[in-house]
């Protein structure tokens, strides 16, 4: 049962940035203006997020933490029906069942914070949050050696961690965002009204030269629309991370996009291997199937060649258009 728990987790926290990436969905879900990420250890040893969201109320505060839908999964093939649909409802119990966690917060009809860990203090005590929530993960799967066997060193759960805070800060620009990791702040980024600290708080994302480089991309047809920048040639990070592309402003991860874009800087014979770009697209919910894997961020395009073949001429014309 246990090791059930453990596995279903496995679908939901598979490194530090993924623990990350649930817990600052949470707190945008719970309509947070202000987020603050710290880490140790590459988050290994620590990560809290803070926020100054809704926050839970105290009667609802152990359900939070509690298991829904997988404390009724009792074989594997249920597990395997669940895991490829990913998972709902379960990242606060799927993270407390591999690492130690405290959630604080001060919810509605609260009059100070109260605070769950569960396994170790199940009831909720009264705790000093006194606005939104307050989520502490200790020792990822320090109980859990087939695990945490996978995890790397800090530096490199740092990469991944970063790059989940990137995607996730530029999904939303009127919130504010902080990372810090051991004591040194790595990010603070203000709530960006306009188009120029749009752009300002994507340059501090990817690097003080994208600046001179970017290109702005706004284009419509045929019921899509892509908004952003992408680099000129010029930029040559030459990284294969400087790539966020979104789909009705939520981040995503997907070839048939990827190849549209990689093919628009062909086409102008600059062969990038890993062109920098900053691109949303909006379509008709109903064109797109998000659920396909919510936990890897993966689409599908009901007309995928529509699509491709929309960011293909939308980037190049952006594109073209600094050549001329
Ligand atoms: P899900 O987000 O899919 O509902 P989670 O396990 O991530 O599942 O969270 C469980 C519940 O805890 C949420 O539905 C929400 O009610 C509450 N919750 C979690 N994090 C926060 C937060 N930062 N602020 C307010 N409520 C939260
Ligand atoms: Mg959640």
């Amino acid at each position: 049962d246990q090791l059930i728990s453990q596995i279903a987790a496995g679908e939901v926290v598979e490194r530090p940035a993924s623990i990350v990436k649930e817990l600052v969905e949470n707190s945008l879900d719970a309509g947070a203006a202000h987020i603050e990420v710290e880490v140790e250890q590459g988050g290994l040893r620590r990560i809290v997020v803070d926020d100054d969201g809704d926050g839970i109320a105290p009667s609802e505060l152990p359900m939070a933490v509690a298991r829904h839908a997988t404390s009724k999964i009792s074989s594997l093939s249920q597990l395997e029906a669940v895991a490829s649909l990913g998972f709902r409802g379960e990242a606060l119990a799927s993270i407390a069942s591999v690492a130690e966690l405290t959630v604080a917060s001060c919810g509605p009809g609260a009059e100070h914070g109260w605070a769950v860990s569960p396994g170790r203090h199940d009831d909720a005590r009264p705790a000093p949050q006194n606005r939104g929530t307050r989520v502490e993960v200790r020792e990822l799967f320090a109980r859990i050696p087939a695990r945490r066997k996978f995890l790397r060193a800090p530096a490199t759960e740092l990469r991944h961690l970063r790059r989940a805070f990137n995607q996730l800060a530029l999904s939303r620009f009127d919130i504010g965002f902080v990372l810090r990791h051991d004591g040194v702040e790595l990010a603070r980024l203000a709530p960006a009204a306009d188009t120029a600290a749009r752009l300002a708080r994507v340059v501090r994302v990817l690097g003080k030269s994208f600046d001179e480089h970017a290109v702005a991309v706004d284009e419509a047809a045929a019921g899509l629309r892509l908004t952003g920048w992408v680099a000129t040639p010029g930029f040559s990070r030459g990284q294969a991370d400087l790539q966020y592309s979104y789909v009705n402003a939520r981040p995503i991860r997907d070839r048939v996009f990827n190849h549209a874009v990689r093919l628009a800087y062909r086409d102008l014979l600059h062969n990038q291997r890993h062109p920098a770009y900053v691109l949303y697209l909006e379509v008709d919910p109903r064109q797109v199937d998000v659920n396909a894997h919510p936990a890897k961020a993966e689409v599908r395009f009901r007309q995928s060649r529509l699509v491709h073949d929309f960011v293909f001429r939308s980037v190049g014309r952006a594109l073209a258009a600094v050549e001329a």
